[in-house]
Order: structure tokens, then C-alpha cells, then sequence
């Protein structure tokens, strides 16, 4: 039996700690905050019309067997904690200029139907032919890259590829490459590029092997959590104390003890005694982890480009509103909010909130989360993360975030969705704010962005593991708790 100490309580953290406990080993977990799941946030806000639930983080669950094999493998039935509520449409996606919407789903033969009556035979011909590429890159992907670790270039490239592999990869490709042979509708072109913003990255830099996601959302479906997706953290945390799991919250730990090569343990902010652990798994962002808490700062080899953050307002809205569960409103020039939200130094373009986004709106359709007869809005538009450097915008500058917020909703109205006379309240969520609720450096929602290639889960001193989002095999809460799998594999059973 390993004394296993798991830094931070995000969803890669409880699931890793779960995973660990059921294993035999005694398990802590540590978590500044003074509540656990991390960026899967919930925020409740009471008015005279009564209690507002919102989820500030995810709102799509994608892969639900991921989370199925999690809970029955710490001996316990998702469905005894959590009521996944299947999507349909996953997806409502409104284009600009006025055309027809189109309903993403996840019946494949169904969705070409769709795209074939939205945007013609030859457009519904085109996706087909994309989409079995896509399976066959989620086909080798899942098979050699997201349930075992993979630490360098080197490993990548040793992998067992098939040659159909590579070419259904093609290495070298931009997704937004992919999407520009393949699709001939500039809609479907969008629809696709949208996908590389859900690991962070920018499409015309992303990998096109990133045609993996909208291939696992569309074949295995999308689901909603009744009661809020926060609802998984509650599950995760009570799965843990069952199995004795010890977690603090308010517990920061400033400092990985890692003497001659191997850790021994954390130090907390304000304890002067350290916390003796064998085994350290860091559920905190890999920059962190490498840069601020071992012992010698250490560069982060894989760490290439930063993902990008989310600007987020969560509306009070009288009435209703008809909308689908999910709909995302398509600007007009897509390349123009790429640049926006990356900046691009070499090309003089700075960073900054762009001024007509892809705006994406969450309604759930649950009285669980809002008074008769309102809604409950969660809108989320990327942002550039938070800071002072090139590629980042200063969300803390006075007044930028209530001006980018009327923005939005002047926005929203421009694309037919006018609430701003039916707003019972708005509230804010910047990057800056998630850095200061999360400790996501600049409120990057997925560490680095995009590539196969991402922080490696065995750290650089010996008992050290990564977990969450920003390391293998990536961001999004199916890709999180893989990661755990992945690390409590490695670690192995304490008999
Ligand atoms: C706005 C938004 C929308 C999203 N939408 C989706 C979606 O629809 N579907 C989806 O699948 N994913 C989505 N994601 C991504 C998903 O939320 C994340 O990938 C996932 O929740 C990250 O989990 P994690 O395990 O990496 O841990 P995190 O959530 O990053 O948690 C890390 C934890 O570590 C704690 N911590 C940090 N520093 C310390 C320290 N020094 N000491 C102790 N504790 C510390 C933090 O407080 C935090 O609780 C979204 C994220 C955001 C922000």
C-alpha cells in the first residue's frame, strides 16, 4: 500500500483518486478550493422569483462509457448517482445569414439526412466521405493514444500505427486542411473547424487528426446531467469518502518534496509540517506543476501552444426562449475571431476579445435549475487567456469585461436573439476569473492546445504522475478521466 496524495479535486483528480483507493492504496486529496470539481464549477443565485442553478463549466458530456467503466470499476453503477439525459439535438447550429439551422445528432445515417435537406446532396456526399476518415481516426487514435501513456516524441512515433492510420491522420494536416478538401460547404467547414476550439486550439494550426472529436460526440451521442452536469462532481466525491478516500478542501499546496530524484511528499500553504506521501499525482495544470511547485523549475518539453479560455456570462431570462439545449450562433468571418482570441505575433495582430464571436448557448430544459417560467442561460464565447503577454488579453482592465459582455448580447440580438429586455440578471465569468477560481494559469481551459502530443502523465521525479485535462490524452471530461485510468494503471494495485 502506497500513501498516495493527489493535488487538487478536479474531475481527473477525484476519478485518479477513486480509482486509486479501490486499489488499496490510502488516498488524500488536497484542493485549495473550498469545494471540489475544479472547472466543472456550479454558481447558484437567488432572486424573489426564486434559486438559479448554472453550471459554469461543461455543459456536454460526450462518451458516457468512459464513465460508466469509471464507477463500475470502483465498484459501483453510474445510474444509482447520475441521470445521463440523452441530446437531440446535440447541437443546434445557426449560421450567418439566415439560412437553415442544422441539428447535430447522433444517428450518423440521420445527421447526413440533415445535412443533405439543410445544405444539399452534394454537401450530405461530402460529409459521408469525411466521416468514415473519422472513424478511422478515432478507430486508431482511441487504440494506440488514449488509454495508454504516451511520453515522447519518440513513443508517439513508435506506436504501432497501421499505414491507413497515417493516412486518415495525415500527419502534417490542419484540421482546417482536412475540412477544405473534404467539405465543400463553408458551413460544414465551420461546423468542423468548431471542433478544434473543444481541446483549445486554433483550426488552422490544430491537428488534423482532431476529426476524432466530432466523430465521438457524433457516434456515441451527447448527454445532459439532470440537475446540472456539477452533478458529477457530487457523484465522483461521494464514490471517494465510500471508498476512504480522505479529501481537504482549502488545502493549497505550494511545494512537491522531491529530493534525490523522487518525491516524498507536499507542503501547504500556511501547515508547516509537510504531508509524507510515496506517490504524488497532480491534478493542477502541468505549467504549474513544472514551473511553480517542484523543488527546481523544470521546462515543460511538450508544451507548445497554450489553449485558448472561455468568456462566460450566466443570464436570469423571463419567459422562454424555444431555443434547443444547445445552439451555436456562427459568425460571419471565423478567421477574423481565430486571430482575435490567438493573437499572432508574427503577423502583428494582437490578441484581443473579438468583437463578433461564435457564440454558444446552453438552455437546459430542467426545473431542477431555474424558477417557473425562466431559463437559465449559460452563454460561452472563446476568449484569449488572461494575462499581460503576447496572446493574452487583460481581462482585469476596467470596464472590459460589462463592455464585452453588452457586446455579446448585442451580438445574440443581431443573430435574432434579443433577451436583453427579459434579463432578470447577468453575471460575469472572465478567464481571469477561472484562473482565480481553478488555478488555471490564465484561465487556458485545456493547458496546451490541440496535439497528440501533450505533458506526459509520469512526471520528471520519480513518484510523480499527471492527471486532468492538461496532460495525456487531453481536455474535456471523457479525455480527463482516461487520463486517471491511465495514472492508476501505472501506478498499479497496492497488493
Ligand atoms: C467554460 C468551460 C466549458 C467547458 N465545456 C466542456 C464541455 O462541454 N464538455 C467537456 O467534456 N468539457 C468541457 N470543459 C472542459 C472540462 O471542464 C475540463 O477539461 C475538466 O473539467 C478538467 O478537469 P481536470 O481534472 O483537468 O481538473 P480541473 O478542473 O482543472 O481541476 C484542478 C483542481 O486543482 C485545484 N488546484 C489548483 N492548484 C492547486 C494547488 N496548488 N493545491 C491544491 N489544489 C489545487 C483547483 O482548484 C481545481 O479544483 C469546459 C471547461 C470550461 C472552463
Amino acid at each position: 500500500m502506497a500513501r498516495i496524495v493527489v493535488i487538487g479535486a478536479g474531475v481527473g483528480g477525484l476519478a485518479a483518486a477513486a480509482r486509486l483507493a479501490v486499489t488499496g492504496h490510502e488516498v488524500t486529496v488536497l484542493e485549495r478550493a473550498d469545494t471540489v470539481g475544479g472547472k466543472l464549477g456550479r454558481h447558484r443565485h437567488d432572486t424573489p422569483e426564486g434559486s438559479w442553478h448554472f453550471d459554469t463549466g461543461p455543459s456536454l458530456v460526450t462518451l458516457p462509457q468512459v464513465f460508466h467503466d469509471l464507477f463500475e470499476a470502483t465498484g459501483a453503477k453510474l445510474d444509482e448517482y447520475l441521470d445521463l439525459v440523452p441530446l437531440d439535438p446535440i447541437v443546434r447550429h445557426v449560421f450567418p445569414g439566415g439560412g437553415p439551422a442544422l441539428d447535430s445528432c447522433a444517428d450518423p445515417a440521420e445527421f447526413t439526412a440533415r445535412v443533405g435537406a439543410a445544405f444539399g446532396d452534394r454537401a450530405a456526399a461530402d460529409w459521408q466521405r469525411l466521416w468514415r476518415r473519422a472513424g478511422r481516426v478515432w478507430a486508431a487514435s482511441h487504440r494506440n493514444v488514449l488509454r495508454r501513456t504516451v511520453d515522447s516524441p519518440r513513443d508517439l512515433a513508435a506506436l504501432a500505427w497501421r499505414l491507413g492510420d497515417l493516412a486518415a491522420i495525415g500527419p502534417g494536416r490542419s484540421l482546417r486542411g482536412l475540412g477544405r478538401r473534404h467539405l465543400s460547404d463553408p458551413r460544414l467547414r465551420m461546423l468542423l473547424d468548431r471542433y478544434a476550439t473543444y481541446t483549445g486550439a486554433d483550426p488552422r494550426r490544430a491537428p488534423a487528426a482532431l476529426v476524432a472529436v466530432p466523430y465521438a460526440e457524433l457516434a456515441y451521442g451527447g448527454w445532459y446531467l439532470r440537475g446540472g452536469l456539477a452533478t458529477l462532481a457530487d457523484a465522483l466525491l461521494s464514490r471517494c469518502l465510500d471508498l476512504g478516500v480522505v479529501v481537504r478542501t482549502g488545502a493549497t499546496v505550494t511545494r512537491i518534496d522531491a529530493a534525490g530524484g523522487r518525491v516524498h511528499g507536499v507542503r501547504l500553504a500556511g501547515v508547516a509540517a509537510p504531508v509524507p506521501a510515496d506517490v504524488v499525482v497532480a491534478n493542477v495544470d502541468a505549467l504549474t506543476v513544472y514551473r511553480d511547485l517542484l523543488p527546481t523549475p523544470r521546462r515543460l518539453a511538450a508544451l507548445t501552444d497554450r489553449s485558448l479560455a472561455g468568456f462566460v456570462l450566466l443570464l436570469g431570462v423571463r419567459g422562454d426562449s424555444g431555443l434547443a439545449h444547445h445552439t451555436v450562433f456562427f459568425p460571419r468571418d471565423h478567421d477574423a475571431e481565430f486571430d482575435a482570441v490567438f493573437g499572432d505575433p508574427g503577423r502583428g495582430v494582437r490578441a484581443r476579445p473579438a468583437p463578433d464571436p461564435t457564440v454558444f448557448v446552453t438552455v437546459a430544459d430542467d426545473p431542477a435549475v431555474r424558477p417557473a417560467g425562466h431559463e437559465a442561460w449559460f452563454v460561452l464565447v472563446n476568449a484569449a487567456r488572461h494575462g499581460t503577454v503576447a496572446g493574452a488579453v487583460d481581462w482585469r482592465r476596467p470596464g472590459l469585461a460589462d463592455a464585452y459582455a453588452d457586446r455579446i448580447l448585442d451580438v445574440l440580438a443581431e443573430r435574432g436573439v434579443d433577451v436583453r429586455d427579459r434579463l432578470v440578471f447577468r453575471e460575469i465569468r472572465t478567464p481571469a476569473d477561472l484562473d482565480a477560481a481553478t488555478g488555471a494559469p490564465g484561465g487556458a481551459i485545456y493547458g496546451t492546445a490541440g496535439g497528440l502530443l501533450r505533458p506526459a502523465n509520469r512526471g520528471p521525479v520519480a513518484g510523480l504522475w499527471l492527471v486532468g485535462g492538461s496532460s495525456h490524452p487531453g481536455g474535456g471530461l471523457p479525455m480527463v478521466t482516461l487520463s486517471a485510468e491511465i495514472v492508476a494503471d501505472a501506478i498499479g494495485p497496492a497488493w
